[in-house]
Formats: C-alpha cells, sequence, structure tokens
C-alpha cells in the first residue's frame, strides 16, 4: 500500500520532483495542486505500476512530452507521439513571423494561401490556422504516421486544415501559396547532438539532413519560388550556424528582402526571403 506522498518520496533522487508530480498526474488525470491536497489517499496497484513504469522510462532517457503525449506550444497543448518532433519554444518565433507576414496588408490577399512543409504535430499549421481564422492552410509531411498526430491535434484544438502526403513540395505541383513555412531537419547526420538527450528518441528524418544539414534547406529552396504566389513569403528555420548558407541559398534562389531573425537565445534561427 502506498499514498501518493509515498510514491512521490520513493521517486526522489530518480528525477525531480517536478517530473515526478506531472507524471503521477499523467496516470491520475489529476494537477499538481489535486496531489498536494490529495497526499495522503492510497493508490490503486495499478495506477502504482503505471507510475513506476513512467518513472523508469523516463530515467531510462525518454522524453517527458512522450511520456505524457503532450506538449505546450503558442499556449496551446498539442499532442505528441515519437512519430513527430516534439515541439520547441523556438519555434514559436516562426509562428509569430509569419502572423506578422500575413497581416501586414502588403502580402494582399483576403484569404491567404499557407503552406507547412514537414508538419509533424501540426503545432506550425494549428496554430496559424487558428491565429488567423481567414487563412486557407495546407500541411505536408512524408510521414503517414506524423500526419495522423497532425490530424487528432487538428480535431482537437478545432483546426482547419488541409493534410496532405508529401515529400516536400512532391504533391503539390502548379499550387501556389502566399506564405510557405517549414521547420525541416537541419542537423548535419554525423552531429553528436543526435546521440544526446531528447533527441536519441525523436524521429532522425526530422533532425538530420546530409552531411551538412542543408540537405532539405537546399531542395526547400531551389523549388520554393515555383510555389509562392508573387510578394509571397518563404519563412525557414534554421541551425545556429547556418544563418549565412541559408542567406546565400534565399538570395540564389532569386528571392527578396531577406530578413534573418533571432531567437530568444539571441541565435539567427529563422531566415525567409520574399517572391518578385
Ligand atoms: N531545434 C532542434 C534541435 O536542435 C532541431 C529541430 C530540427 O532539426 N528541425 O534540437
Amino acid at each position: 500500500m502506498s499514498t501518493i506522498a509515498a510514491a512521490l518520496e520513493a521517486a526522489r533522487g530518480k528525477l525531480p520532483a517536478s517530473e515526478a508530480r506531472l507524471l503521477l498526474g499523467h496516470v491520475l488525470g489529476k494537477s499538481a495542486a489535486w496531489q498536494i491536497a490529495h497526499h495522503d489517499e492510497v493508490l490503486g496497484e495499478d495506477s502504482l505500476l503505471h507510475f513506476a513504469s513512467l518513472v523508469a522510462r523516463r530515467t531510462g532517457g525518454e522524453p517527458i512530452a512522450y511520456l505524457l503525449g503532450r506538449r505546450e506550444f503558442f499556449g496551446r497543448t498539442f499532442v505528441v507521439s515519437n512519430a513527430v518532433l516534439i515541439p520547441r519554444p523556438e519555434t514559436e518565433l516562426l509562428v509569430e513571423l509569419g502572423l506578422q507576414k500575413l497581416g501586414d496588408g502588403d502580402t494582399a490577399s483576403p484569404d491567404p494561401r499557407v503552406l507547412d512543409l514537414g508538419t509533424g504535430s501540426g503545432c506550425i499549421a494549428i496554430t496559424l490556422a487558428l491565429e488567423l481564422l481567414s487563412l486557407s492552410v495546407t500541411a505536408v509531411d512524408a510521414s503517414a504516421t506524423a500526419l495522423k498526430v497532425a490530424e487528432a491535434n487538428a480535431e482537437r484544438l478545432g483546426a482547419r486544415l488541409r493534410l496532405l502526403q508529401s515529400d516536400w513540395f512532391a504533391e503539390l505541383a502548379g499550387e501556389q501559396f502566399e506564405l510557405i513555412v517549414a521547420n525541416p531537419p537541419y542537423i548535419a547526420a554525423s552531429d553528436s547532438h543526435l546521440g544526446v538527450g531528447d533527441l536519441r528518441h525523436e524521429p532522425v528524418t526530422a533532425l538530420a539532413s546530409g552531411v551538412d544539414g542543408l540537405a532539405d534547406l537546399r531542395r526547400i529552396i531551389a523549388e520554393a519560388p515555383r510555389h509562392l504566389a508573387a510578394g509571397g513569403w518563404l519563412l525557414l528555420e534554421h541551425g545556429y550556424d547556418q544563418a549565412k548558407a541559408v542567406h546565400d541559398l534565399l538570395q540564389q534562389a532569386g528571392l527578396v528582402e531577406i530578413e534573418q531573425q533571432c531567437d530568444l537565445a539571441g541565435i539567427v534561427r529563422v531566415s525567409g526571403g520574399r517572391a518578385n
């Protein structure tokens, strides 16, 4: 027999108290405040076993977001599984810039068409669709499993969008958009970070991109001009050391008004350009 307090005590030293509370809260479907108020309540055998298995998986390095099956992004809760990248706070910058471009007026279109490439959990596309209801949003991913996660999020959050299985622009022949956004894989395949922390458990196809991490960014930037409406914007998240390379690629693709923005850590994290 074990109370809530005893179960949390047993997890001490194995993981931070805040994580233990989150995991137990997940098992019980209860908030931290509820757990504090009910600390002497006895836990059922099933709950105890479930909690112990989550603690063991967390101790083994599985990301907390996958264990909880959710992660906050732009003030909303998204369901996640190990089929999708865990939404990152720095990606909110991409969303903010996208909203800014669409709200600028000179992207002139009453219901702008937006494309999110490699949508994963759908966090970028769904946030844009919910923040600006006039948008017509298309989100693509090469992974059918990822699209299922995005679909579940769109449904839960009440966002309207078109989901399509596509290897970047492959299934979008002839289509154009006022805004194209992407948080593609951009880590070099040999980068040791891929073997550290949460990244070990995330889909490598969402993280790694060729020898220099630029393989997918190159493809996207080269093909984007054909899919941008006149005056439309391409906005991309990229790695901490890729600002110059991405700037050059955008220029080579004939895009103008090239912009680069820093994330909260002061790292140039999003770059973009506009179709003439
Ligand atoms: N920003 C992520 C990281 O470095 C990588 C995400 C990506 O490749 N798009 O952990």
